[in-house]
C-alpha cells in the first residue's frame, strides 16, 4: 500500500462565474522513503497538488488516501492532527512569523503538539544546530539571510517528525550557493527515512530526486517513477498515527504563553494605535473606578463624621411642628418618654436635648450664645464635627459634670487666635464649665452635615436641666435606631406610641433616616449615571478592540495560514486571537485603574473631605468586566480566523 495515494483528484476553483481546474484528474501513488520532485511550468497546478497532499486543502472530486486512511472521512481536527504529526511543510517565501525569533519559530509546531517546554526548547535548538544554526537563535526572520531562513524552515518542518517533508519551490528565493546546500540536506533528510516531495522548475532539484513526475495543466504528463533507488527497507506502510495528546495545560500554556507575548508585542509595537483602540476601555475602566472609590470614600467620610447615630435616627421636637408658637409652653417631653421609647424593640438608645439662650463668658469677653443640654455624643448627634478634644460622654451625663464643648464660632470670639481653649473654664450665666472639646471648622456648605455649630456650647443635659435650665423637660429627643428597621416604620410607630402616652400630639417627628436615604439616593443616581457613561465607553472599547482585531486578521492571514500548515487546530487560531483581544482590553483596564488612582490621588489632594478608596472588588470587577469585553468583542475576529481556508491565506504574500 502505497503511503500517499490520490485517485482521480481533480480540484476546481471558482472564481466568480468561472471555474478554474487546477487539477484535471490526478492518479499518483508516493511510497514511504521516496524523494519526488514535481516540475511543470508556473500555473499548472504544482502547488494545488502539494496543498492537497499535505491536507491542507480537499479535492473537488476523487480519492485522497494517507496511508490507506481516505481524507474525505476525517474532519478538521484530524486533518490538523495529520498536518501536525506527518507533515513538515517548507515555502519558496520560508513564512516564518517575523515577530518570533529562530528559535521560537521552530518550536511553534512543538506548541501545537503540546510537547512540553522544556522539550520543545531543547529538541528546536539542535534541530537548529543540526542545520548549522547555532549561532543565530534568537535573531529575528529578518535579521537572517534567505538561505538561514530556509533553514529555520527546515527545522520547523521538522519539528514533529515529519514523516513527509513537502517543500513548495524551497530554492526559488535563494541564491545558487544557499541552493545547493539546502538540496543537499533535503537529501540528507531522505536518506534518514523522511518521505521528501519537492516542487520546482529548478532542474538542480529535479536531478538529485529519484522520482520526477512533470505536469502540464492539471494533469501529469511524465512520471519517471521509482528509477534510481529502492524504497527504503524501513520505510512506513502506514504511519503510526500517533495517539492524540490529549489538550494538555502544557500545551494550553504554551499555546496561550505564546500568545500573549504576540499580544504584547503587537499592542507595544503600535503603541498609537493600540492607545487609541483602549481609549474606550480606558476611559471607562478610569471612570467606573474612580466614582466608585469618590462615592465610596464620600460616604466613609460622612458616616464616620456624622456617624451612624445621626444616619439612622428620628428625632422628636416638642409643638406640631417647627415655628409653633406654643411650643415653649409644652412641657410634656420628659424622662418618662425615654424610658418608653427605650423599650421599642428597634430603638438603640434615647438622647434628649435642652437648649436655652445664655451668656458666656471668659475673661473679660461676654458673648451671646446658644446652650444645647445634650446626650452622650451630643456634639455629633447636632451632626457638627469635632475639631479637638472630645465629645460629651455617658459619665459627664450621669455625673452631671460641667463639662462644655464649644463650637468653633464661639472660641474665635472667646479666645485669642492660637489660644488654647481645652481646660480653660468658662462661665455660663453665673455656672462655672471646663472646656472639654471644641468643633471643627467648617469651609463650605451644602449638606445637611455640614452645619458647624454657630455659636454653641454643649454641655451634659442632666447639668441642664438641674443647674441652668431649673426643669425637667426637654426641647427634644434623638431617637436612634437599628440599621435594620425602615426609617418611615419607625416614625410610624415613634409617633403612634408618643401621641398614646401624651394623650395628644403635643409633638412632632423629623426623620433622619430619610435624608441620610436621600443622600444615598443622590449618590446612588450620580453612580448610575457614571455607570451608563462607563458601559457606553466600555461598550464602545469594545467595539473599537473588535475592529482592530478584524484589521488584524485581515492584515495576518498569511500567519493563520502557516499556523495552519504547521498543524494548529482552528480551535488554536481562534484562541490565539482571543488572548491578544482580552490582552489589549486588560492592558486597558490596567491604563484604566493607573489613572483611576492618579484622578483619586488628584482628588485626595483637592479635599481633605473625600478620602478616595479604591476597593479590591472595584479593582477585580475591572479586570473581570475587561475581560469579558474582551472575550465578546474577540469572539467575531477569532471566528473569522480559526474559519479562514489556510490555501487561500498562505496564498498571500
Ligand atoms: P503552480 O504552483 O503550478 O504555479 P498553482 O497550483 O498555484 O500553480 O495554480 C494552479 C491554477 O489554479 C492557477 O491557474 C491558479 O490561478 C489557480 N488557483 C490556485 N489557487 C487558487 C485559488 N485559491 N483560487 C482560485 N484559483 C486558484
Ligand atoms: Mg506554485
Amino acid at each position: 500500500m502505497a503511503l500517499l495515494e490520490l485517485r482521480g483528484v481533480v480540484r476546481q476553483f471558482q472564481t466568480g462565474d468561472a471555474s478554474i481546474a487546477a487539477l484535471r484528474g490526478i492518479d499518483l501513488s508516493i511510497e514511504a522513503g521516496e524523494f519526488v520532485a514535481i516540475v511543470g511550468p508556473s500555473g499548472c497546478g504544482k502547488s494545488t497538488l502539494l496543498n492537497l497532499l499535505g491536507c491542507l486543502d480537499r479535492p473537488s472530486a476523487g480519492s485522497y488516501k494517507v496511508g490507506g486512511r481516505d481524507t474525505s472521512t476525517l474532519d478538521a481536527e484530524a486533518l490538523a492532527a495529520l498536518r501536525r504529526e506527518h507533515f513538515g511543510f517548507v515555502f519558496q517565501r520560508y513564512h516564518l512569523l517575523p515577530q518570533l525569533d529562530a528559535l521560537d519559530n521552530v518550536e511553534v509546531p512543538g506548541i501545537y503538539a503540546g510537547l512540553p517546554a522544556k522539550e520543545r526548547k531543547e529538541r528546536a535548538t539542535a534541530l537548529l544546530t543540526r542545520l548549522g544554526m547555532a549561532q543565530r537563535l534568537s535573531h529575528r526572520p529578518s535579521q537572517l539571510s534567505g538561505g538561514q531562513q530556509q533553514r529555520v524552515s527546515v527545522a520547523r518542518s521538522l519539528m514533529n517528525g515529519a514523516d513527509v517533508i513537502l517543500a513548495d519551490e524551497p530554492t526559488g528565493a535563494l541564491d545558487s550557493e544557499s541552493g545547493k546546500a539546502l538540496l543537499v540536506l533535503l537529501r540528507e533528510l531522505n536518506q534518514q527515512g523522511h518521505t521528501v516531495i519537492v516542487v520546482t522548475h529548478d532542474h538542480n532539484v529535479a536531478s538529485v530526486a529519484d522520482r520526477t513526475i512533470e505536469f502540464h495543466d492539471g494533469i501529469i504528463v511524465k512520471d519517471t517513477g521509482r528509477l534510481q533507488r529502492e524504497a527504503g527497507e524501513g520505510a512506513l506502510e502506514e504511519p503510526p498515527l500517533r495517539p492524540q495528546r490529549a489538550p494538555s495545560l502544557g500545551r494550553f500554556a504554551g499555546e496561550f504563553r505564546e500568545a500573549f507575548t504576540l499580544a504584547l508585542k503587537s499592542v507595544l509595537g503600535n503603541r498609537m494605535r493600540s492607545a487609541l483602540t483602549m481609549l474606550g476601555v480606558i476611559i471607562g475602566t478610569a471612570s467606573v473606578v474612580t466614582i466608585m472609590a469618590v462615592t465610596q470614600g464620600a460616604r466613609a467620610s460622612i458616616e464616620k463624621s456624622v456617624g451612624k447615630l445621626v444616619a439612622n435616627s428620628v428625632d422628636v421636637w416638642r409643638g406640631k411642628g417647627w415655628g409653633d408658637d406654643l411650643a415653649g409652653s409644652i412641657t410634656t417631653l420628659t424622662a418618662r418618654d425615654i424610658q418608653t421609647l427605650t423599650q421599642l424593640p428597634f430603638v438603640t438608645g434615647v438622647s434628649p436635648q435642652a437648649t436655652t439662650d445664655m451668656r458666656v463668658r471668659h475673661r473679660h469677653k461676654d458673648v451671646k450664645g446658644q446652650a444645647i443640654g445634650a446626650g452622650a455624643n451630643g456634639v455629633v448627634i447636632n451632626s457638627v464635627l469635632l475639631g479637638a478634644g472630645r465629645d460629651l460622654t455617658r459619665d459627664d451625663i450621669v455625673e452631671s459634670r460641667q463639662v462644655v464643648v464649644i463650637s468653633d464660632g464661639l472660641r474665635s470670639k472667646l479666645f485669642e487666635e492660637g489660644e488654647e481653649p481645652l481646660g480653660q473654664q468658662i462661665l455660663l450665666g453665673e455656672v462655672p464649665f471646663v472646656i472639654v472639646g471644641v468643633s471643627a471648622k467648617l469651609t463650605g456648605g451644602g449638606i445637611r452635615f455640614n452645619w458647624d455649630g454657630g455659636e454653641t456650647v454643649w454641655i451634659p443635659y442632666t447639668t441642664a436641666l438641674t443647674r441652668i435650665l431649673g426643669r425637667d423637660y426637654f426641647d427634644g429627643l434623638h431617637v436612634h435606631l437599628t440599621s435594620d428597621v425602615p426609617p418611615a416604620v419607625a416614625e410610624k410607630r415613634v409617633t403612634e406610641l408618643l401621641e398614646r402616652t401624651h394623650g395628644k400630639k403635643d409633638f412632632n417627628v423629623q426623620n433622619n433616616a430619610s435624608q441620610w436615604q436621600e443622600f444615598s439616593n443622590v449618590t446612588l443616581v450620580f453612580s448610575m449615571v457614571m455607570g451608563l457613561i462607563a458601559a457606553i465607553s466600555l461598550f464602545v472599547g469594545g467595539v473599537g478592540v473588535m475592529n482592530i482585531m478584524l484589521v488584524a486578521v485581515a492584515e495576518r492571514t498569511q500567519e493563520i495560514g502557516i499556523r495552519v500548515a504547521v498543524g494548529a487546530r482552528p480551535a488554536d487560531i481562534a484562541r490565539q486571537f482571543l488572548i491578544e483581544a482580552v490582552t489589549l482590553c486588560v492592558v486597558g483596564g490596567v491604563i484604566g485603574l493607573s489613572l483611576a488612582a492618579l484622578l483619586c490621588f488628584g482628588v485626595s489632594l483637592a479635599t481633605d473631605k473625600i478620602q478616595p478608596a479604591i476597593s479590591l472588588a472595584s479593582v477585580l470587577a475591572a479586570f473581570g468586566t475587561c475581560s469579558a469585553i474582551g472575550v465578546i468583542f474577540g469572539w467575531l475576529p477569532a471566528r473569522r480566523a480559526a474559519r479562514l481556508d489556510p490555501v487561500v491565506a498562505l496564498a498571500r504574500e
